[in-house]
């Protein structure tokens, strides 16, 4: 089976080391190829701090499925020490509010000197995926694009300088420094309409046999992968059934803060509406007991196949069994 899934972060990590493991207990046909997995990640959360390029998206998913991962945290990696950023803050070096572990920073620094190297990112994220023997399990990781996209917010102006009008920080100061407590008024993919998919992306949508979207982030994850000229029509155009699992729990975003996301875009924070991002090329859609049609009023697409299961990933098996769902609505939907 060749599986492609579009990710974010976290929750799109999770979800793959679900279906990873769900994955070990299907059988392979005589002489058939193994199953393989392509995971496209988001590179619009990307961003340059202390002269490194951070991908936390590629990054997360990298050590979630590589098994390093900080699981508390969701991101990071675990046993982790912070000398190098408590140096850099005596050093009067900003920003300190974006927690760089020193493992973490090999990471960054590796990334950083193979790009100066003129290495594209694709390039850069095969060589990073193989320290952590992603190819061995099965698993192909392609950032969305090689080229720079950032995610940036519009906010403000702030209550008590009414006259600032507006500004844009990158996405990551409004996520991780205000944690999106300050209402967005726009959120803007920057360099995205030069952007190309890299190389395999769209072969990887197109010659699939499922595309799954794992619950992430709809608008600054999965949405920015979308938002990647050609990505949007591959998916329309792709034979192999695409299947969502809903981000969204009854109205929640379960961890995090994607409704301030959807809000920005004009949004409600609803399992059927995150549907209707989706609505010219998602077939099936898994929604929490919550959420389920046949209880709540038929607010899903007519012609959209939508299945009620439990979508707490609360812990490996859990999830597996949330990935073993997905593929057999797809199968349904063949
Ligand atoms: P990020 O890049 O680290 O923010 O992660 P993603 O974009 O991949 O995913 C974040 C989203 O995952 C959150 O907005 C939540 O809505 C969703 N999420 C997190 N945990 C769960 C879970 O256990 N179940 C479901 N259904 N969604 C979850
Ligand atoms: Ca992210």
């Amino acid at each position: 089976m060749r599986i492609t899934a579009l990710a974010g972060g976290i929750g799109g990590a999770r979800f793959v080391r679900g279906l990873l493991r769900h994955l070990e207990t299907v059988p392979v046909a005589p002489g058939a190829e193994p199953h393989r997995v392509t995971v496209i990640g988001n590179t619009a959360d990307d961003v340059t701090m202390h002269g490194l390029r951070v991908c936390p998206d590629l990054d997360t998913l990298m050590y979630t499925l590589g098994g390093g991962v900080h699981e508390g945290q969701g991101w990071g990696r675990v046993d982790e020490t912070f000398s190098v950023a408590a140096e850099l803050k005596e050093l009067g070096s900003e920003p300190s509010w974006f927690t760089l572990g020193d493992k973490d920073f090999a990471t960054h620094i590796v990334r950083t000197r193979m790009l100066n190297h003129g290495y594209p990112l694709s390039r850069v994220t095969a060589a990073l995926a193989e320290r952590w023997k992603l190819p061995e399990l099965g698993v192909e990781l392609l950032p969305m694009t090689d080229d720079p996209v950032e995610t940036h917010v519009v906010v403000g102006p702030p209550d008590d300088h009414p006259d600032d009008g507006p500004r844009a920080v990158h996405f990551q100061e409004w996520w991780v420094r205000m944690h999106a407590a300050v209402p967005a008024r726009k959120i803007l993919a920057v360099g995205i309409d030069k952007a190309e998919p890299a190389p395999g992306v769209l072969a990887a949508i197109r010659d699939a046999d499922v595309v799954l979207l794992p619950p992430s982030n709809p608008v600054v994850s999965i949405g920015m992968v979308l938002a990647v000229p050609g990505v949007r029509e591959a998916m329309r155009g792709t034979r192999a059934p695409v299947v969502g699992v809903s981000p969204i729990i009854g109205g929640s975003p379960v961890r995090g803060m994607a409704d301030a996301c959807l809000t920005a875009i004009g949004v409600e924070t609803s399992a059927p509406a995150v549907a209707g991002l989706y609505a010219d090329f998602l077939r099936g859609w898994l929604v929490a007991p919550e959420d389920d049609p046949r209880t709540t009023p038929a607010r899903y697409a007519a012609g959209l196949s939508v299945r009620a299961v439990p979508l707490l990933m609360s812990d490996v098996d859990a999830t597996a069994e949330i990935a073993r769902q997905a593929l057999e609505l797809a199968e349904s939907l063949r």
